[in-house]
């Protein structure tokens, strides 16, 4: 078989099988051409992505001007390493921090690295500024957090299938409840050694768990009370997909009009990925103001790739696209849209439990138990009617599809998802 023939749907799968390692377990369906919000098979069938990427995909496939960022920065200048300096990095970085509202960038390539910095960013500031004595800085976390899977990250998952045999585990995590404010200030008050707070505004991961509506303020504002770093993990929240630009979403130069009237939390630490470059090229960043960023200094930390000169001009690209083409305003609008529909249909039924999310991130809650199969075998229906779409946990499918979706395809994918269910009504 030479290389370049092309595979039927089975054939790739038995290559990944038997060569690649097994650590996903995919929908059976192979992918190779994407346009928009739709992707097609090898076998030409066509579906729409419910997936993005896990919302990397915001500005949907292919978008034509990333894509000829990338293409243009590929032909010119690729890789300097930061050993020298490029003329696409310092522009990149003065875009995004006006994009966010914030007065220095660390890029970088992949979530879990930008996790990874922010922590080792918010320990040097808690001995540096904050002034908590050698190596006893702790940084409080949540209960089922998804933040990367570097042995750091996953020692303070509580994911068994993510940590197990993984150890020994990196100390100095303190683990609170989600959506608990008293159990934060617990855990705020019970050391003087805490420097951070790490915390995603909706968990995806988890189920796309939205917490209630004061409680990134208020868990912002103890933060405060207490000098700790609120650390904002919006690696999958970020770039529109819940309907505004960040949905922590304080202080930006966005003017969305689905932010006005909203709390605004201004994150210490703002940690970006995944969307940053509309799933084109691994693009990730850490955002933060000089009190806390100009503690890094000239070898304490970097990244051979992080900062180079396509990955600037891609995510520069990526991010005019969000702001040209409306997307947060667009995913406000159709995730309403999309929840009142299920809700309609949930009314009726007895096979979904809830819908949950903001913008056009949301979940819908199988009524069935977290160990059945129920998720997945709704996923192999769907994608048979059309439309790709993957369980999170056990019960729970996430749904988050491209940010450029018109209300025409939205509803027609409702109708996907709403037949496909009422096959399953007992
Ligand atoms: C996906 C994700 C990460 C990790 O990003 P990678 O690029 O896969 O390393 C970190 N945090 C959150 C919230 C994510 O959703």
């Amino acid at each position: 078989m030479a290389v370049l023939d092309q595979l039927t749907s089975q054939q790739a799968i038995d290559l990944e099988n038997k060569y690649g390692a097994h650590n996903y377990h995919p929908l059976p369906v192979v992918l190779n051409k994407g346009e928009g919000v739709y992707v097609w098979d090898v076998e030409g069938k066509k579906y729409y992505d419910f997936l993005s990427a896990y919302s990397a995909v915001n500005q949907g496939h292919c978008h034509p001007r990333i894509v000829d960022a990338m293409i243009q920065q590929a032909q010119t200048l690729t890789l300097t390493s930061r050993a020298f300096h490029n003329d696409v990095l310092g522009k990149f970085e003065k875009f995004t921090c006006n994009f966010f509202g914030f007065d220095k960038l660390l890029p970088m390539n992949t979530g879990a690295e930008a996790v990874e910095t922010a922590l080792k960013l918010c320990r040097k500031w808690a001995y540096e500024v904050k002034g908590i004595d050698e190596n006893k800085a702790e940084i409080i976390v949540c209960e089922n957090n998804f933040h990367g899977r570097t042995t750091t990250i996953i020692s303070f998952s509580n994911d068994p299938i993510a940590r197990e045999n993984f150890g020994p585990y990196t100390q100095g995590f303190i683990k609170v409840e989600y959506d608990n404010l008293l159990a934060l200030e617990d855990a705020l008050k019970s050391s003087p050694n805490i420097a951070g707070f790490l915390v995603e505004p909706i968990q995806g991961e988890a189920g796309v768990y939205v917490p209630s509506g004061d409680y990134l303020v208020k868990a912002k504002a103890l933060c405060d009370k207490y000098h700790v770093l609120f650390i904002a993990d919006e690696v999958q929240t970020g770039i529109a997909r819940t309907g505004r630009l960040l949905a922590t979403c304080g202080n930006c130069n966005c003017s969305i009009k689905s932010c006005e009237g909203k709390p605004e939390v201004k994150p210490d630490v703002l940690i970006l990925g995944k969307a940053i470059s509309g799933g084109v090229y691994p693009v990730s960043a850490v955002l933060a103001n000089n009190n806390v960023m100009d503690v890094i200094k000239p070898g304490n930390h970097g990244s051979t790739f992080g900062g180079n000169p396509v990955a600037a001009a891609v995510a520069m690209a990526a991010l005019e696209v969000i702001r040209d083409e409306n997307l947060a305003q667009n995913a406000f609008e159709l995730g309403n849209i999309f929840r009142e529909e299920l809700n309609k249909f949930i009314k009726t039924s007895s096979i979904v439990r809830l819908v949950r999310g903001k913008g056009l991130l949301n979940a819908i809650v199988i009524n069935d138990d977290e160990g059945s199969n129920k998720a997945w075998d709704i996923c192999l229906a769907l994608k048979d009617n059309g439309l790709l779409a993957k369980p999170t946990h056990g019960n729970i499918i996430r749904f988050a599809p491209p940010l450029v979706m018109t209300k025409e395809q939205l509803l027609d994918c409702v109708s996907i998802i709403i037949e496909t269910l009422k096959a399953f009504e007992a």
